[in-house]
């Protein structure tokens, strides 16, 4: 059950990086409510370290603003009374991660490291910085066999730049030591893909191109580039968000039956998903760029791609949608149409397998016929939706009509969801503990950029522009045509 909470070792975590965006919105507000619940050891401690010559006291007091901003009024109210005994915990030395500034009062503060105590370093600072880093916990010995590095997201531009990263990191650490973050993958809802196709009979003999017709994976969001422009736009949706979470995704659909839950066990099976990845044609996919809607209406949504990253020849795309074959015996065959893209109609994150006709009708052409199709809701309202073919109830004969078996896992397991650990706070522990089965391992970071780089380069030599498409509606008309043209549809994004 979500409420059975196992403290973690007890540990020293260094956030570089720590007075920046996703230490406030996400880290530390992760770290607090495992505090609150119980899991934190006493003696833990929390080291932020920036450039800022702020002082533990400032840096407790910038912590103390971001979580009251950061955690709801009940939130705050349940758990206010040990907002100071988590401050207590937080330390702060100013470091610059490419100057000798700062290293020796870290190593001061941390001594030597011990076999009874986690280290961890989270390198939540911009990509350049973490091949810096890294040879500055090596050249100040900092780390033993046991500490841990985490690397946020992005890992790498493509390929090359992804490798030379893994070399580097690869010096100074075994792979068992680095923790490649994508959040994605400590969502709650994303794991229990895992736990639906293996925890199952019912599934997974039905799991593969005899059965399944098609699979689409939609990750839509309804914002915009505000507040990351500048980055967004040297890196777009293909970089973004296919090659990493939609990827991941499609890898936890596909993939054999590990042996057993294990860190190795899974991501070798995920890694075969990736190598058996057809290159994209180039009529298989289809990039598009938001506009400003007809209407012109949205707020602070009043503003296009274009617009928002202020250059008016931009063709990064907001948007993607492809046409994915796996080659195997499993998957041979069977179409993953994956898609996301920015300020569409909705968020929501859905998977949706459509299985094949019956291969005969015993009731004849009229009474219709319904093929199952089940949708794994990942955002919002989290659950699984099996539509079912019955007889349309009363007279007149027999005629087929489809009906949903519904299940919201918030309505099935009532209060316990909402006390799940979100993503980053399961991530975090999971560092702690030493488990890495929801991190991505070297070769498979570097076999996602593999697949990606042509479908990049192909648009580079083409002078491939971005389709435009209306801010708030479903993406570029183009990415319905995909499905057309192999006769099928895109299921709504509202789920
Ligand atoms: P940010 O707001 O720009 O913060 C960057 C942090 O790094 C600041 O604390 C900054 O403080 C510090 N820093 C910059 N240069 C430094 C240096 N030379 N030495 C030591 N510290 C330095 O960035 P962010 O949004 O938090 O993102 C951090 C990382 O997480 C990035 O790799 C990003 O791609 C990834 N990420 C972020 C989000 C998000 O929602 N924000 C989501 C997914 C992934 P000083 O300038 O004071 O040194």
């Amino acid at each position: 059950m979500v409420s059975r909470v196992i403290p973690v070792q007890a540990f020293d975590l260094v956030i570089f990086g720590g007075t920046g965006d996703l230490a406030r919105r996400k880290i530390l507000p992760a770290l607090f409510r495992r505090h609150c619940a119980g899991q934190l050891p006493q003696d833990a401690r929390i080291l932020g370290a920036a450039r800022g010559a702020l002082g533990s006291d400032g840096y407790r007091d910038l912590i103390r603003d971001a979580l009251q901003n950061e955690l709801s009024g009940a939130d705050m109210a349940a758990r206010g009374a040990e907002l100071e005994r988590f401050l207590a915990r937080l330390e702060y030395l100013a470091i610059d991660a490419q100057a000798r500034d700062g290293w020796a009062a870290l190593k001061q503060m941390l001594g030597c490291p011990t076999s009874d105590r986690v280290r961890v370093f989270y390198f939540s600072v911009g990509p350049a910085l973490f091949a810096p880093l890294a040879e500055q916990i090596w050249t100040h010995q900092l780390a033993d066999d046991q500490t841990r590095i985490v690397v946020e997201k992005p890992f790498g531009h493509d390929l090359a730049s992804a490798k030379a990263l893994n070399r580097t990191l690869a010096g100074h650490f075994d792979e068992s030591q680095i923790y490649r973050i994508d959040h994605y993958l400590g969502k709650e809802t994303v794991q229990n893909l895992m736990a639906i196709r293996f925890g199952n009979m019912l599934f997974e003999p039905l799991w593969n191109s005899q059965y399944v017709d098609h699979i689409q994976i939609t990750v839509a969001e309804s914002v915009g580039v505000d507040g990351r422009a500048s980055y967004y736009d040297k890196s777009g949706a293909m970089r973004d968000m296919m090659q990493n979470h939609l990827m991941q995704l499609l890898c936890l659909i596909a993939m054999e039956p590990p042996a057993k839950f294990d860190p190795d066990a899974v991501r070798d099976e995920k890694l075969k998903v990736i190598r058996a990845l057809e290159p994209v044609e180039p009529h298989h996919i289809v990039r598009g760029q938001y506009a400003l809607a007809e209407d012109g209406e949205g707020g602070d949504e009043d503003q296009s791609y274009r617009e928002t990253v202020g250059d008016p020849r931009s063709s990064t795309e907001s948007y993607v949608a492809l046409k994915a074959h796996i080659s195997n015996w499993r998957w041979a065959g069977t179409p993953f149409y994956l898609r996301t893209g920015k300020r569409l109609v909705a968020r929501s994150s859905v998977i949706n397998v459509f299985f094949k006709d019956a291969p005969h009708s015993i009731f004849g052409a009229d009474a219709g016929r319904h093929a199952n199709l089940l949708t794994i809701r990942l955002q919002p309202d989290e659950g699984i939706t099996l539509k079912v073919t019955i007889k349309e109830p009363g007279p007149g004969g027999m005629r087929l009509i489809d009906v949903p078996l519904d299940m919201s896992f918030a309505q099935a397991l009532g209060a316990d969801i909402d006390g799940a650990p979100d993503a980053y706070e399961r991530l975090i522990t999971d560092v702690i503990r030493g488990n890495q089965t929801l991190f991505m391992r070297g070769d498979e970071v570097e076999a996602a950029w593999a697949w990606t780089d042509p479908i990049i380069a192909g648009w580079t030599s083409r002078g491939d522009v971005p389709k435009p498409y209306d801010s708030g509606s479903t993406g570029p008309g183009d990415a319905d045509l995909l499905m057309r043209r192999d006769e099928r549809e895109w299921r709504g994004i509202n789920p």
